[in-house]
């Protein structure tokens, strides 16, 4: 499959710059570089992922966003800007992008985020499930049989890569970079991932029958109903 991606950027050297290193990596890349020429290309054509820049001429990159996510939930969304203030931020998420990077930021970087939204593969609808387990991800509530049950944000982040990847064994070095954003493993990180699948185990499994979220010794951890 072709992985495309979208660079929506008012600035021609920083979109030539980010268009040739995509595309360096493989990638198919197209620009816009106004909202409303954004607003087309995602009304017209599919990506895999839309980089996409807030401060904008016309349109900005907010709305571009909110008229994606009318109909969208399946396109990756980066922002990609100079602000930095927590209010954008959030506002960002709350929009419904899926991940935030800060200008000026290492190409590399870039690359390896947009990587994991790809790994992250395509959502159906706004709940990742396994078993009788069920996690929320826009309101952000996760049970299991019907009961609620109380998460950090950490925890609700672990699980939900952990169910993002069914049935498939999720390794540390992954959650090391995906969920505390560390580049490496180190022996204190992992002695915190641990202390956080044994939190999540008591919350998880332990009320209920039947485990769902498996050690594989030496690898990592996989969220999967016990074979009977
Ligand atoms: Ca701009």
């Amino acid at each position: 499959m072709t992985r495309t991606v979208l660079i929506v950027e008012d600035e021609p050297k920083v979109a030539a710059a980010l268009c040739e290193g995509l595309e360096g990596e493989g990638y198919a890349v197209a620009v816009a570089a106004t909202g409303e020429d954004a607003f087309f290309r995602i009304s017209t054509e599919s990506f895999s992922v839309v980089l996409l820049d807030l401060a904008l001429p016309g349109r900005d990159g907010l709305a571009v966003l909110q008229a994606l996510r009318r109909n969208d939930s399946d396109t990756r969304v980066l922002i990609l800007t100079a602000r930095d203030t927590l209010a954008d931020r959030v506002a960002g998420l709350d929009a419904g992008a899926d991940d935030y990077l800060v200008k000026p930021f290492a190409f590399a970087e870039l690359v390896a985020r947009i990587r994991a939204l790809e790994r992250r593969g395509r959502v159906v609808g706004p709940t990742l499930a396994q078993a009788d387990l069920q996690l929320d991800l826009w309101s952000r509530k996760v049970s299991r049989g019907g009961r609620a049950i109380d998460l950090t944000a950490r925890e609700f982040t672990l699980l939900e890569h952990l169910l993002r990847a069914p049935g498939q064994v999720v390794s540390r070095d992954t959650l090391a970079r995906e969920v505390w954003q560390e580049r490496e493993r180190t022996p204190t990180l992992d002695n915190v991932i641990d202390a956080h699948i044994a939190r999540l185990r008591k919350k998880v499994d332990e009320p209920c029958d039947g485990r769902l979220i498996h050690t594989v010794r030496g690898v990592g951890f996989v969220v999967r109903e016990e074979a009977s």
